[in-house]
């Protein structure tokens, strides 16, 4: 009931709208559905199947999409929507509505590349989820983390060692740094994340490699600190625990404390993916952000770290995909540009995944994983109409579907946010 209020899933649009001819990829099934048919009724999906002969029953506008290829809405359960390009400078001479115009930019360039729904691991506040729920600003369904939480001085922690806090870090609406040492420290932050809205508690086990004053290496949130915040979540509805986690010993203290998902997981060993399968645990390994171009800037010995990081990740990934752990779609977009955010598919395929579990990566495992699998994350009756046409055939080269052009229609709720050929209109 608690995640349902949170995820505002407003129907809009009257009438029937019935998508005809279209290759069906349902992110449900194992092969694709040629010639399909998908009914559309006040924004939810009334029929997904094979074309029925004998014409459109009870009137309804018919949009024939013969020669394209229809899938669900996807999902990238791991953004940073309020990270943005501009400079640190430029960002401390923003007025308050040029930051908040900013991230409604990144809203809008993200659902319009085909993302539906979007999970943000830190940084938004509600207030934006609450926007794109009632229609004020366009972008993906909004699933919050709000913050993340680490020790003082690990990843999370934003103060500069001269204890300034950089121009990014001080953001309108947001709560303080969620930096946590004792129990007492864990129990207040999380009760309060929860109480402001948040669907997931984001926390950092292992350091980070772009924090200010942490290394990867470094040890955050304990075994029995996650086990401590699961039970809280538990305790208010099941908000669930997602971890960020560079090495194998943070990856396994996140999976025994009882986090549903890993983020990153790019030093996991035999016996950690062993765990993952048998609890179920899910990785999110946000290639994107690993295999992004190394700046050619940076100083040669954090370059061969980088390096060395990046070949170390696909390995640990290719290992977990190869033995069947569950994977969900993420991309750290924030990191990496936003907007981009189905070229992590083809990461993905190169990671070891076919092109059809890419996809349901994209859609319905990140549904599952948010807890709104009976709502998205497929093309099917009963689901909102949240779904994606493509003149790339997906299949073939799932690659395409980040090229400029390749989505040519994004609808959400059954409302056109993208109609490229104007059929809908
Ligand atoms: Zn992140």
């Amino acid at each position: 009931m608690r995640a349902r209020a949170r995820l505002p899933l407003t129907p809009i649009g009257p009438g029937r709208t019935v998508l005809v001819g279209a290759t069906l990829i349902d992110g449900a099934a194992s092969a694709p559905l040629p010639d399909a048919e998908v009914a559309v009724l006040d924004g939810v999906v009334d029929y997904a199947g094979p074309r029925r002969r004998g014409g459109v029953e009870d009137g309804g506008r018919v949009v024939d999409l013969s020669g394209s290829w229809m899938l669900p809405g996807f999902i990238d359960v791991h953004v940073h929507l309020a990270m943005v390009a501009a400079g640190g400078e430029q960002q401390r001479a923003w007025f308050a509505e040029e930051a908040v115009l900013e991230v409604a930019a990144q809203l809008r360039r993200t659902v319009e590349a085909g993302v539906t729904t979007a999970r943000d691991l830190d940084g938004l506040t509600p207030g934006y989820r609450l926007a794109v729920g009632n229609g004020t600003a366009v972008g993906p369904r909004l699933h919050l983390a709000i913050a993340m939480l680490s020790p003082t001085g690990g990843h999370a922690d934003p103060f500069l060692p001269n204890g300034s806090l950089p121009a990014w870090a001080a953001r309108a609406g947001m709560p303080s740094p969620a930096l946590v040492d004792t129990d007492d420290d864990i129990v207040r932050t999380v009760r309060r994340l929860i109480s402001m809205g948040a669907d997931a508690i984001k926390v950092s086990t292992s350091g980070g490699a772009g924090s200010p004053t942490d290394e990867p290496d470094d040890v955050g949130i304990t075994e029995q600190q996650v086990r401590l915040i699961r039970r809280l979540g538990d305790e208010r509805g099941g908000v669930p625990v997602t971890a960020h986690a560079l090495t194998d010993a943070a990856a396994r203290a996140a999976v025994q404390g009882g986090a549903a998902s890993i983020e990153h997981g790019y030093d996991l060993s035999d016996a950690t993916i062993e765990l993952m399968l048998e609890r179920g645990t899910v990785l999110v390994p946000t290639l994107s952000t690993l295999l992004r171009e190394i700046s050619t800037h940076i100083d040669p010995g954090r370059r061969r770290e980088r390096e060395r990081m990046r070949e170390r990740g696909m390995d640990s990934v290719r290992r977990a995909i190869a033995a069947g752990v569950p994977v969900a779609l993420g991309t750290d977009a924030g990191v990496v540009p936003h907007g981009a955010n189905l070229r992590e598919l083809a990461w993905l395929v190169e990671a070891g995944l076919t092109p059809i579990d890419a996809i349901r990566a994209g859609t319905s495992a990140g549904a599952e994983l948010l807890g709104i699998g009976d709502r998205v994350g497929t093309v099917a009756a009963g689901k909102m109409a949240d779904l994606v046409v493509t003149d790339a055939d997906p299949l073939a080269s799932v690659g395409r579907l980040a090229e400029p052009g390749a989505v040519r229609m994004v609808v959400q709720s059954g409302r056109a946010v993208v109609d490229l050929d104007r059929r809908l209109g």
